[in-house]
């Protein structure tokens, strides 16, 4: 039997590196097809077949792979409104009442729509980061003050009354999803979760490709610059580390231009400046990945 595509609602020739994410094809597309795909069935379908809407989804993995990227692309690509954006953190607050009114807060605008335009509601995205911080205390003994109990209640209370609300999507993301109340995690949740892991040496070339787009473009990227070799000397850098790794280098393609001795005094050849592989391998000095290296693989 012929495997199904693993995404026929995504065009073959759709290319997420058009997008500025690279590396997260395989996730993006299977997460567009779990979570997404009943928001744009044709009116009516989703009733006939007796399904709800996903309201939510989990994105997890470590820091800087893209998951922020990837959330908000997902607004875009369904037409949603523009993203409340909120961390774990920020909602906790000292007063009492006050983290459940932050919660509350978030939903208002979406069901206020709701009741004034029902089904013809635009999509409301809510992308909750770090959303371990307010799961942390639930349930142990030792907790400070039991805010994130209620937090976490009133997040719940609000995602089941979302039942009839049919215009609210929640992102979930964070670095640590054994931290995450299971509650959250069930179905007519949170229910997709989908691990954003760091890329692999053909994920890391996308990035690459990506993150040095402009520099080619413009032409000030010097042609002994392999993106091959980068992407196998880059392992285990998340997608931001390799931004970071970039930006180093086009640092060091800089410095060459600056008037020594001068903080502010660039050289009159600076439109000559070129990134070159050297850039790249002084940057690759220092900056280095923070996760997942053992001792062995740094010598
Ligand atoms: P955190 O867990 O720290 O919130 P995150 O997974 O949400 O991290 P982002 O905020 O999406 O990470 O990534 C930070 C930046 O790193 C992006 O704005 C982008 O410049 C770069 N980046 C990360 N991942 C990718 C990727 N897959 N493709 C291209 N750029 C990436």
């Amino acid at each position: 039997s012929k495997k199904p595509a693993a995404n026929a609602i995504i065009a073959p020739n759709f290319k997420f590196e058009d997008m500025g994410i690279g590396g997260l094809d395989t996730e993006f597309s299977a997460i567009f097809r779990r979570a997404f795909a009943s928001r744009i069935f044709p009116p009516g379908l989703v009733d006939k077949l007796g399904i709800q809407h996903v309201k939510g989804i989990l994105l997890f993995g470590p820091p800087g792979t893209g998951k922020t990227l990837m959330a908000r692309q997902i607004g875009k690509m369904l037409n949603a409104r523009e993203p409340k954006v909120v961390n774990g953190p920020e909602i906790l607050n000292k007063f009492v009442g006050q983290s459940e009114e932050n919660v509350r807060k978030l939903f208002a605008d979406a069901e206020k729509e709701y009741k004034e335009k029902g089904e013809e509601s635009g999509l409301h995205i809510i992308i909750f980061d770090e959303l371990d911080a307010i799961c942390k205390q639930r349930g142990s003994t030792n907790s400070g003050t039991g805010v994130g109990d209620s937090v976490v209640n009133q997040l719940l209370a609000k995602m089941d009354g979302v039942d009839q609300l049919n215009n609210i999507l929640l992102i979930g993301m964070t670095n640590r999803k054994d931290l995450i109340d299971e509650a959250l995690l069930r179905p007519g949740r949170l229910e997709v979760h989908m691990e954003i892991s760091l890329p692999d040496e053909f994920g890391r070339r996308q990035i690459l490709k990506i993150h040095t787009l402009k520099m080619r473009d413009n032409g000030i990227m010097e042609n002994d610059v392999n993106l091959e070799e980068l992407a196998s000397l880059t392992k285990n850098f998340s997608g931001a580390e390799i931004g970071g790794l970039v930006k180093s280098a086009t640092s060091f393609a800089f410095n060459r231009h600056v008037k020594v001795g001068t903080l502010a005094g660039v050289s009159d050849d600076i439109e000559n400046m070129k990134v070159s592989r050297e850039d790249f391998m002084n940057a690759l000095q220092e900056v280095r990945p923070a996760f997942g290296v053992s001792e062995e693989e740094l010598e």
